[in-house]
């Protein structure tokens, strides 16, 4: 009986800890989401291969051509069509 009631409060305390950290998750994500919508905090590059506008910090120039892309396999393709000796 004693036993079983030591297995309760320990579940009850998990319970709370993995609640509360649950809790902290869901704000650090509010937050994380409200800094990204913060117009004119961070810079727009339009992607020279499919046209999508993708922030700054996370697309690729490249340094020759100076065009910026959202992603490695659309620089390779612009490269490849605009420039077939590298
Ligand atoms: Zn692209």
């Amino acid at each position: 009986m004693n036993l079983l009631l030591i297995r309760l409060i320990i579940f009850v305390i998990l319970f709370l800890a993995g609640f509360k950290l649950y809790r902290l998750y869901r704000e650090w994500r509010l937050e994380q989401e409200r800094r990204d919508d913060l117009p004119g905090e961070r810079q727009m590059v339009r992607c020279a291969w499919c046209q999508v506008h993708v922030p700054e910090d996370e697309a690729l120039r490249d340094k020759r051509t100076e065009a910026w892309f959202c992603c490695s396999a659309h620089r390779d393709r612009f490269l490849q069509e605009h420039d077939p000796e590298a």
